[in-house]
């Protein structure tokens, strides 16, 4: 009788190897350390207007082809609405509103139609823009790993213009990093999937749902249909080793679970006390422990009327760098509007205090729509200091691979090497990789017993 394979963390990494696993008949345990699943991904109820907030707005595009069949298989992809046409709409500090829509033309028709029509750029930006795309689709070169986006961007000539007002928000909505710091290879790795693949794939993903009920309910339900069993407020402490192989894991409170295989899906800051100590010297990853993360500041507003036309309105050029308009996206009957506005890569606003951030998001508002009341009646602030790890050429060199040299113990999650950014889409992959390879190794296949000797 065998083990079931026992997933660490409760993020969306581990429900996408919880769920991969549980849909091909192999039992899981699945252990949180908080009382709730979905770890940077959740929503909750704010007491004062009891309207469900998430921690962070997510965007998904609807080249997440891992994402949307997750959704699928889980029952929760209606929950997600795709634009019929990719579309942004910025706003310019001189330019006021523009647009930037990619025809249904075929690649890369799409995007030279679509940089040649757009308003947010000169005509001479243009030409450059042009230049840029051409050299996206260029095959990968090695010098560019060395680089960041920005030396990239210096050595396509593009100008200081368009490096502030499409490089750089762009690169922050998909890295959660400034161009002076992020990663160019991860970067360009992300545009050639979503610009240069159909004109399809750069169309937004907007959930209509919290992210818990769009990412979590589902997916738990799903584990647990199928026999498996999802386990929150378990902190997992300690792995069992036996020379090269993980027995099992050890909680808080003593109990050891067995184990055919384990899947650590956590953050990498806290990989540093799971890591078996012979793992710690044995390896490079320790250094990983030392990337720093990044944070991301969301301070919601509620007004007394939705003034807002747009769904989500990208920045140009001030603090606030996307406004999402909750009651266009997710169709709540609440009172009057409610903004959720974003800082990301905020290094500089995630110490400021409340008072401070709701003023400035507030000033950010009105700067945009100058009819909106300069006081909301509520807000509230989220700060996620650890929102993602800083994805640079220096840390895209530590992040490990899925398998470790203990033979079933796997590495899942957002940092870990799957040439994208910290995103949902990364997680996923991650996920639905390390069940690949602890699918080959465990002989508990079909066997639910495996899950009740374990003492679950
Ligand atoms: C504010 C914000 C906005 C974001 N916006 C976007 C976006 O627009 N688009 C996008 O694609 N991505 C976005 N992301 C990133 C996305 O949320 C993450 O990439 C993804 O959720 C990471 O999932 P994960 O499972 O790898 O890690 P996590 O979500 O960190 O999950 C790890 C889990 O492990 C648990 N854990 C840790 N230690 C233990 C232990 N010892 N025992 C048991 N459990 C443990 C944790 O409690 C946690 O639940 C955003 C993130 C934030 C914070």
């Amino acid at each position: 009788m065998s083990a079931p394979v026992v997933i660490v963390g409760g993020g969306i990494a581990g429900l996408a190897a919880a769920v991969d696993l549980t849909t091909r008949a192999i039992p899981v345990l699945l252990l949180e350390q908080k009382p709730k699943l979905g770890g940077r991904a959740y929503s909750f109820v704010d007491a004062d207007t009891g309207e469900v907030v998430d921690n962070g707005q997510h965007v998904l595009i609807a080249g997440y082809e891992r994402t949307l069949r997750f959704l699928e298989r889980i029952g929760a992809r209606d929950r997600l609405t795709i634009q019929p046409q990719p579309q942004l709409v910025l706003h310019h500090p001189q330019r006021g509103f523009c647009e930037f829509t990619l025809p249904k033309l075929p690649s890369p028709l799409h995007l030279i139609a679509g940089i040649l029509s757009s308003n947010l750029f000169s005509f001479s930006d243009r030409i450059k823009l042009l230049r840029a795309g051409a050299a996206i689709r260029r095959r990968a070169d090695p010098t560019i790993d060395a680089m960041t986006i920005e030396r990239w961007l210096n050595s396509i000539g593009q100008s200081t213009e368009l490096k502030r007002s499409f490089w750089e928000p762009l690169a922050i909505a998909i890295m959660n990093e400034h161009i002076a710091n992020a990663s160019a290879t991860i970067f360009l790795n992300a545009l050639r999937h979503a610009f240069l693949a159909n004109w399809r794939n750069a169309a937004l993903a907007i959930p209509r749902v919290g992210l818990s009920e769009l990412y979590v309910d589902n997916a738990q339900a799903c584990i647990e249909s199928a026999g498996s069993v999802v386990r929150c407020n378990a902190d997992v402490v300690s792995l069992v080793i036996e020379g090269d192989i993980v027995r099992g894991v050890t909680l808080r409170d003593d109990e050891t679970i067995e184990a055919a295989a384990v899947i650590l899906a956590v953050p990498h800051f806290r990989l540093d006390a799971l890591m078996p100590p012979a793992w710690r010297g044995e390896v490079e990853h320790a250094r990983l422990l030392s990337v720093p993360s990044v944070p991301i500041v969301s301070i919601h507003l509620w007004y007394q009327r939705d003034f807002m036309p747009h769904e989500v309105v990208g920045l140009i050029g001030r603090r606030v760098q996307w406004i999402f308009n909750k009651r266009k996206i997710t169709r709540e009957c609440g009172v009057g509007g409610h903004l959720s506005c974003v800082i990301s890569g905020a290094r500089d606003f995630v110490d400021l205090s409340n008072d401070e951030l709701i003023r400035i998001a507030g000033e950010d508002v009105v700067s945009v729509f100058s009819h909106a009341s300069p006081t909301p009646n509520h807000a509230l602030v989220i700060r996620e200091k650890r929102a993602t790890f800083s994805s640079s050429p220096e840390s895209e060199k530590l992040r490990p691979d899925h398998r470790t040299s203990f033979r079933n113990l796997f590495l899942a999650g957002d940092w870990t090497n799957t040439g994208l950014p910290a995103t949902i889409e990364g997680a996923i992959m991650s996920g639905e990789r390390c069940a690949g390879l602890a699918m080959r190794l465990a002989a508990v296949k079909g066997d639910r017993r495996a899950c009740r000797q374990a003492g679950v």
